[in-house]
């Protein structure tokens, strides 16, 4: 693997880094611009779609926002650019015929990674929040309170780091289909600005329901935003339950169970 790793060009590492970080970019201001615009940027008569923390963002602080993200997207790219150009050498567990592996594990590979994904984020999310850590590597997500879609890569360059080097590193390890890959990066980027938005875009019956019992919207990462200890988790409810971290029916009314059945009547 090493030997791979010096093989690489570095003219070609470099045209890989420099197009790989603009189209983190690129994605990044057309997701979160579209939903900055549908949420934030309209007549609220016209946004259906459940306010969360009261207030707006304070003067700033969105091309605060614009700006570390941006940032993060120099620093996403480069462990990923790395891994794209051993993949190219072979020497990844990245694999493109779908017949390598029995069909039922392409499902089954994204699985894991999503879950093994969670619990780094959850651990190391918890890490940063310890009182050494917290000024140095995460003070900068939590200025967005409210949380706008431009938060959604908001974070300090350390934190950054923390967050870019796990999944090209599983990459390197647990096979996974090349189109498994593109839907975690797909995935990953959308709950990055859903669960940032600052409105819950997801309907009651949804939040109710099965899904919004186990799986991370922008109602349950709002609360973080707000209270700082609980709801560290980043796809799942699954870390934050297991600790006694988690919060959520207590806090919204149209979650509580007497709102819902009386509803249901
Ligand atoms: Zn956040
Ligand atoms: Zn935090």
């Amino acid at each position: 693997m090493l030997d791979t790793l010096l093989n690489i060009p570095p003219g070609k590492l470099l045209i890989t880094y420099v197009a790989l970080t603009a189209i983190i970019a690129v994605r990044y201001f057309m997701i979160s611009g579209l939903f900055y615009w549908l949420l934030w940027g309209r007549r609220q008569d016209k946004v259906h779609a459940i306010k969360l923390m009261e207030g707006t963002p304070r003067p700033g602080m969105v091309a605060q926002e614009i700006r570390w993200s941006l940032i993060s997207s120099f620093i996403y790219a480069a462990p990923a650019a790395v891994v794209l150009e051993m993949w190219q050498l072979g020497d990844t567990a990245i694999y493109n015929d779908l017949d390598a592996y029995p069909l039922w594990y392409l499902p089954v590979s994204i699985g894991i990674y999503l879950f093994l994904h969670d619990t780094y984020f959850y651990w190391t999310h918890r890490l940063m929040h310890l009182k050494k850590l917290f000024p140095v590597m995460h003070r900068v997500h939590h200025l967005s309170r409210p949380p706008t879609p431009w938060a959604a890569f908001s974070f300090h360059p350390w934190e950054s780091v923390l967050g870019a080097v796990f999944l090209p590193a599983l990459a390197l390890f647990i096979p996974i289909h090349v189109g498994g890959i593109l839907f975690i990066l797909t995935l990953m980027t959308l709950a990055a600005v859903f669960n940032h938005s600052g409105y819950e875009i997801f309907p009651k019956w949804w939040l109710r329901g099965l899904p919004g019992r186990h799986l991370i919207t922008a109602a349950h990462h709002d609360l973080h935003h707000k209270h700082f200890d609980c709801n560290y988790a980043l796809y799942f409810r699954f870390w934050d339950k297991l600790m006694g971290t988690d919060i959520m029916e207590s806090e919204y009314d149209f979650l509580r169970p007497e709102k819902v059945a009386r509803e249901a009547a």
